[in-house]
């Protein structure tokens, strides 16, 4: 405790009481400080099922339908990437961590990237480039386990963010949503009112390995 005196105009003397020899020693605030964190213990102890925390990793959240976690690259039914390496999710990017060099495939003339980094460090999870995507080729998951020891580590590239063909739903996160299509059969096309084309390779023609595996 503290009394003022005001002595001059805008100057004030301020007189403080000397403490007591328990106010000294501390005793009193850690012994009541002590008191509530084993009342806390002992609450917790008997009430587990109470308690607000979880037991992270045996024991994990469920996260919304349209969480924006990692990213994956889908890939259409004959193991081609659906990317046409167009560049409007890095234009789109406000983080500018997107980097893409685009290939061209010799036999339809499409387009497909040859190298697809996305730096998870920079990047701020804002979705903008699912959606700027007019191929649905990019989502962001569920998946938010990204933890990594070193800086270089933190730049995924094709072979992290290619998924196979038919790839389950179930951990899709944040994607565009058009209404209920089938897509069976289309390769591309970025849903309703949309023309859907035709798949660019026949069946009976391999998929390019270098798209599927990444480089
Ligand atoms: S989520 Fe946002 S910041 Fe991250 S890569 Fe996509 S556009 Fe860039
Ligand atoms: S992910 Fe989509 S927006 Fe980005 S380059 Fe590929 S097709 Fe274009």
């Amino acid at each position: 405790m503290s009394t003022t005196t005001r002595i001059a105009p805008g100057v004030i003397r301020v007189e403080r009481k000397p403490l007591s020899f328990a106010q000294r020693t501390y005793l009193p605030q850690v012994l009541s400080g002590m008191f509530v964190t084993i009342r806390h213990l002992l609450k917790n102890l008997f009430n587990m099922k109470g308690l607000p925390t979880i037991s992270y990793p045996e024991v994990k959240r469920v996260y919304s339908e349209r969480f924006r976690g990692r990213h994956i690259l889908t890939t259409r039914e004959d193991g081609t990437t659906r990317c046409v390496a167009c560049y409007m999710c890095s234009t789109a990017c406000p983080a500018e961590c997107i980097t893409i060099e685009a290939g061209e495939d010799q036999r339809t003339r499409e387009k497909f990237p040859v190298r697809y980094d996305i730096d998870l460090l920079r990047c701020i999870f804002c979705g903008y480039c699912v959606d700027a995507c007019p191929e649905d080729a990019i989502y962001m998951t569920r998946d938010y386990e990204m933890a990594i020891d070193t800086r270089a580590r933190s730049v995924v590239g094709l072979r992290d963010l290619v998924v196979p063909p038919n790839f389950p739903e179930a951990p899709m996160g944040w994607r565009p949503y058009y209404g209920a299509i089938d897509k069976h059969g289309t390769a591309g096309g970025t849903g309703i009112g949309q023309p859907l084309r035709d798949a660019p390779f026949k069946e009976t023609a391999p998929p390019n390995p270098d798209v599927y595996r990444g480089v």
